[in-house]
């Protein structure tokens, strides 16, 4: 069996244009575009990358972008007088301060002086609250724009077997919310999980989020099984030149599985995607407007 390819960038792509197709119905109920601030820190080179593509995907979608770059050696106190402020500044609807912080200040701390209804990333606790007991939130990118894939894929997800690789805050807990809201049965693996190929082999549908190289195997799946593989890692493949490959090994995985998503172009795209439809949720709740439909 070779596996259906999941076009992660091609579903992002519609879901950009479904909400740029939305901002002007806003722009004509307020008399302004929905903002996104983005905070970066420091110069890390894939930091910045990743701020500048989401600036350019948030006017790309018709939305005003705020970019705010603070030096390294900023302290943790200039930081949050930044967030206070674009917390009271009414042009803009999401926060978003780009992970990971330099080692001096503390991520937690920061991201709890970001106001909850501008919480785009939906890191805050308050979010992760409500996600878990099922009140409506800001959900964290990537974990909604893998769900968005499931649910393309496979429709009604009821008690199907889901696997969830990884338990961070950004990822794995969020997406085992969401899987256990769409009433599947779901196991949580982790670094201290026994006998992982065996848990792994049990999943309908398997999320791989670990932060490890191939780790995944075809033989680790059940024959036919939804995979949906978050990992980003850059390995080395020889002569200085190096490869995008997820937590998955895509070339056994394909052969088994009965869908799966690639690196790059699975998740990824999906991950601003859902960031700009985060921001446009966020801006019509802010304006105690209803959500545009199928957003
Ligand atoms: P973290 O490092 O925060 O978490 C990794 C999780 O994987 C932990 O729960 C850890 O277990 C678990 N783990 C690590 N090694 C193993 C192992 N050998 N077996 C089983 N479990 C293991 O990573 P993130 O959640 O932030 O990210 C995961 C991956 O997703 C990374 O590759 C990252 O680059 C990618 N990513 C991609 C995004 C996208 O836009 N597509 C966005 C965010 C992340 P324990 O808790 O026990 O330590």
């Amino acid at each position: 069996m070779t596996a259906e390819i999941i076009d992660g960038k091609a579903f992002a792509d519609a879901l950009r244009a479904q909400v740029a197709g939305a901002v002007p119905a806003f722009v004509d109920a307020t008399g302004r575009k929905p903002g996104l601030a983005v905070v970066l820190v420091g110069d890390d080179p894939a930091s910045s990358v990743y701020v500048r593509f989401k600036g350019k995907a948030t006017l790309e979608a018709g939305m005003e972008s705020f970019e705010h770059r603070l030096p390294e050696v900023s302290g943790q106190a200039e930081l949050v007088a930044l967030v206070e402020q674009l917390n009271a500044d009414d042009r803009v609807d999401g926060i978003l301060v780009q992970l990971p912080l330099p080692g001096h200040m503390d991520d937690k701390a920061v991201i709890a002086t970001i106001d909850p209804a501008k919480d785009v990333d939906g890191f805050h606790v308050a979010n992760a609250g409500r996600l878990a007991v099922g009140e409506k939130s800001l959900v964290p990118c990537t974990p909604f724009g893998a769900l968005a894939l499931l649910k393309h894929r496979l429709g009604d997800l009821s008690g199907l077997e889901a696997v969830v690789l990884g338990r961070s805050n950004i990822v794995g807990k969020p997406m085992a919310q969401l899987l256990l809201q769409q009433n599947c049965t779901v196991t949580i693996a982790h670094s201290r999980t026994r006998n992982l190929p065996d848990v792994v082999r049990r999943g309908d549908i398997v999320i791989a989020a670990v932060g490890q190289p191939q780790l995944v195997r075809g033989d680790w799946l059940k024959p036919g099984a939804t995979v949906i593989d978050v990992g980003i890692n850059r390995i080395q493949i020889g002569d200085g030149k190096t490869r995008l490959v997820g937590d998955v090994d895509f070339d056994s995985a394909k052969e088994v599985a009965g869908a799966i998503t690639p690196v790059p172009g699975g998740v990824g795209p999906m991950t601003i995607a859902v960031l700009l439809r985060n921001t446009l949720v966020a801006a019509h709740a802010r304006h105690d407007l209803r959500a545009p439909e199928g957003l």
